[in-house]
């Protein structure tokens, strides 16, 4: 078993990013749209700010009470898309539930959607034509790229079909010649599919849901969950301590897919600002 090391990854992609940045002549400005005031969000909010300081990126944190309208909040967005100081849009997810998804995803300009949730840029996806790229999926391709993991002609079987995991993640596989099982809620006999992985990837949100008899002897298995377990510690999808020894590489959780995802972010931020830079040439 050899638990994979994503510090080691992101780091690597940070200094690479860093060098990028630097050759930018004006600040990129991400301002991220936070709605509701939530403990999750929270975390992740001062992951983007503390990795952002690092690469000379601007952060503007826009708070809006979780009863907000959805027609105020996509004036909101709008004002930040036409502002010519902001390169870069996040919106945390996940949204109050009175919020239409699909309605925001639509708001956002889509030359400054740093999480490529605009359909178009979504579309793009689907045809390998994008300029932006999921951060979740692309970490996870990350880490399997960092230890030459090759895609072509394996089963790869994923667990969650949600938009930002499950779906892109598939089309990003595809285009890797690998072949896609994707199971969900609704998936019977869970545990019989997931055992013919060649490489497991697991993004459900409930912790220890992927025992060992699930997992396919010397499979690979990417644990993308983020969850806590009953102590309130922090804990994957996976139950780590069984399962490492079955498969030849895993990541934890902590410092597993989730301290690569904001690294992705940025990069996403410095496509904004090449787009932007295009733009005013
Ligand atoms: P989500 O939108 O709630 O999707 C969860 C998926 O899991 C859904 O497709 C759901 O199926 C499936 N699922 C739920 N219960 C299941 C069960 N009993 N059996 C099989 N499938 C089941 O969640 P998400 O936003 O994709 O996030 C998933 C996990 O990843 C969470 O723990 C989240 O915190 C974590 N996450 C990590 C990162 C990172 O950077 N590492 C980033 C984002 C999220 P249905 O579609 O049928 O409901």
């Amino acid at each position: 078993m050899n638990t994979m090391d994503c510090v080691k990854v992101r780091d690597s992609i940070l200094n690479t990013l860093s060098l990028d940045f630097k050759k930018l002549n004006f600040v990129p400005t991400l301002a991220v749209v936070v709605v509701g005031d939530d403990n999750a969000g929270k975390v992740y909010l001062n992951s983007i700010k503390k990795t952002a300081k690092k690469l000379g990126v601007d952060v503007i944190t826009y708070i809006y009470p979780v009863n907000i309208l959805e027609e105020d909040l996509i004036k909101n967005i709008q004002i930040l898309n036409n502002d010519n100081n902001i390169t870069s849009i996040l919106i945390e997810m996940p949204l109050p539930n009175h919020i239409n998804y699909s309605n925001i995803s639509l708001a956002i300009a889509k030359e400054k959607d740093v999480d490529c949730i605009h359909p178009e840029n979504i579309g793009l996806l689907l045809m390998n034509e994008n300029k932006f790229t999921p951060c979740t999926p692309k970490s996870i391709l990350s880490i399997l790229d960092h230890y030459e993991i090759p895609l072509d002609g394996k089963h790869c079987v994923l667990i969650g079909r949600s938009n930002i995991i499950g779906k892109p993640l598939t089309s990003m596989l595809l285009e890797r010649n690998a072949t896609i099982t994707i199971c969900h809620s609704k998936t019977i006999d869970i545990g019989n599919t997931t055992n013919k992985g060649d490489i497991l990837i697991s993004a459900v949100g409930i912790p220890n849901f992927v025992t060992k008899d699930m997992v396919k002897d010397d499979a690979i298995v990417i644990d993308v969950g983020i969850n806590r377990d009953k102590f309130n510690k922090v804990c994957g999808d996976v139950d780590f301590i069984n399962v490492k020894d079955k498969c030849s590489h895993i990541t934890s959780v902590p410092k597993g897919v989730g301290c690569i995802t904001v690294t992705m972010l940025m990069k996403n931020v410095l496509t904004s600002c090449v787009i932007k830079g295009e733009t005013n040439e």
